[in-house]
């Protein structure tokens, strides 16, 4: 068989020295600000002293920052080339499959020890505070890709690490619970009877099967409880969104080595922060009129904060014990269905992505589960990955699109975030090629009912 020239460029790869060496901090670019966090009980601006029980003032300061760029401390950058640069790829093999004209390019995030993009926060999260003399961290986990990279990144600065795995993803992912203690994690099962907000919010039945709203109640109890603990979230905060930006300032590099620019940049979002982690230095040169992408979320459809919550200040958790953001929120009592991207099951969206949003600067669609594992099953017999079943959201709307530059004759270039694999998510593969997958309908009642619980600010 000949050589096919046409797949001869199918990876675009960065050397160690073009590592970015800065996180690009959107914020001061925006037309306006995003409005601040309030106190849940004086609902003023809350003050870096609100949240010194939760996060190391580093981080805090990162949280409020005004500069466009901030270093990356060397320690971090250290740990980082153990997988980075990542890859870009170009979807040669997934374009001949689906007959489009289309250029499909993918930014790979599961080459990182967990597997995920949440590397990129743990290391620096975990880093921060042991510079700070914290000696433990907690947090939840919805899949358990974000424990799995804190318990591993919590391993490498000599802190410990205890999880609130949600309940449904503890019961159907046992493998992910054994790679966090592999890497000397302790995992509980939320709700869970160690905590107040556990043993309350584990009194209904509704909520046997958990939330990523409850998880945080309670790994937010536990850290403000001791004062030599301290709080790490996976996602939606500024400083999150920050770190993941090394995603998107790589793939502008890879992208000009690729010789193309992206007509289309399309991410899944459970808090936002790999779809701002690559989107948002895009964005910037969007802003600066040098490129014209349009800039698209991908949501489940049995969770869709961004196309069919509230802009309003809720909180963060079920309980009501973190601060109040102005986000998108479908209210902080809704409990998703257990939908098998276990990673997108979270009632709002990132502050500063609402706000993004808010602004015309991005666009967003809802997608329902079964459309997106026929894409991944397509993707995984073309590319050899098998997707997170997060960012097969993002992988059914690219299809969605190619297929669309078939008919249309447009010049698309999509860029996509594969934002992590899906060897730990073989239940939910299961699920879909035998049949047992569903569409799950939300009523909308219970729209109603969670947008009900938004607080009156
Ligand atoms: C955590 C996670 C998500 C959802 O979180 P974002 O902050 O929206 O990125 C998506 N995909 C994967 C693989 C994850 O681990």
């Amino acid at each position: 068989m000949a050589v096919d020239e046409t797949v001869r460029q199918h990876k675009f790869l960065l050397d160690e020295s073009q590592m970015p060496t800065a996180w690009y901090n959107i914020i001061p670019d925006l037309p306006e600000p995003p409005p601040p966090p309030l106190h849940p009980g004086t609902h003023e601006p809350v003050g870096p002293e609100d949240l010194m029980p939760l996060f190391p003032m580093a981080l805090i300061m990162q949280e409020v920052s005004q500069d466009r760029y901030i270093e990356i401390p060397g320690a971090v950058q250290d740990i980082y080339r153990q997988w980075r640069p990542s890859p870009l790829m170009r979807a040669h093999r997934l374009e001949k499959a689906l007959d489009t004209p289309a250029r499909i390019y993918y930014k790979y995030e599961g080459v990182s020890p967990a597997g995920s993009h949440k590397t990129n926060t743990s290391v620096p999260q975990a880093y921060y505070n042991a510079v700070e003399g914290i000696s433990k961290l907690t947090t939840e986990t919805g899949a358990g890709q974000w424990g799995t990279a804190l318990a591993f990144a919590c391993a490498l600065f000599g802190l410990e690490c205890e999880v609130w795995q949600v309940g449904a993803s503890y019961d159907a992912k046992p493998y992910r619970r054994l790679m966090i203690e592999a890497f000397g994690g302790e995992v509980h099962r939320s709700p869970s009877d160690l905590t107040n907000a556990g043993r309350m919010l584990g009194a209904n039945p509704a909520n046997q099967s958990g939330s990523l709203g409850i998880a945080i109640s309670e790994a937010v109890e536990a850290a403000v409880s001791d004062p030599t603990v301290r709080y790490a979230l996976g996602s939606v905060l500024n400083h999150v969104l920050l770190h993941q930006t090394i995603i998107g300032e790589e793939a502008l590099k890879q992208m000009a080595m690729a010789g193309d620019d992206p007509t289309l940049i399309v991410g899944c979002t459970g808090g936002g922060s790999n779809f701002a982690g690559l989107s948002f230095p895009f964005l910037r040169e969007k802003m600066a009129g040098k490129i014209n992408p349009r800039i698209l979320a991908a949501e489940p459809a049995s969770c869709p904060s961004l196309t069919h919550g509230v802009y309003a200040y809720d909180f963060g958790d079920t309980a009501g014990m973190t601060p109040l953001m102005k986000m998108h929120t479908l209210g902080h009592d809704f409990v998703p269905d257990p939908i098998h991207a276990g990673g997108l099951r979270y009632h709002g969206m990132a502050p500063l992505i609402s706000h993004v949003y808010e602004l015309g600067l991005m666009e967003a669609q809802a997608v329902p589960q079964t459309e997106c594992f026929a894409a991944a099953v397509q993707f995984a017999r073309t590319e050899g990955i098998v997707p997170a079943p997060e960012p097969t959201h993002a992988l059914a709307l690219a299809v969605r699109e190619a297929l669309k530059a078939k008919e249309t004759g447009e010049e698309t270039v999509i860029l996509t975030a594969l934002c992590g694999h899906g060897h730990f998510d073989l239940a939910a593969y299961d699920a879909y090629l035998n049949g047992r997958m569903e569409d799950e309908a939300v009523s909308e009642e219970r729209f109603a009912a969670g947008l009900a619980t938004i607080p009156v600010v």
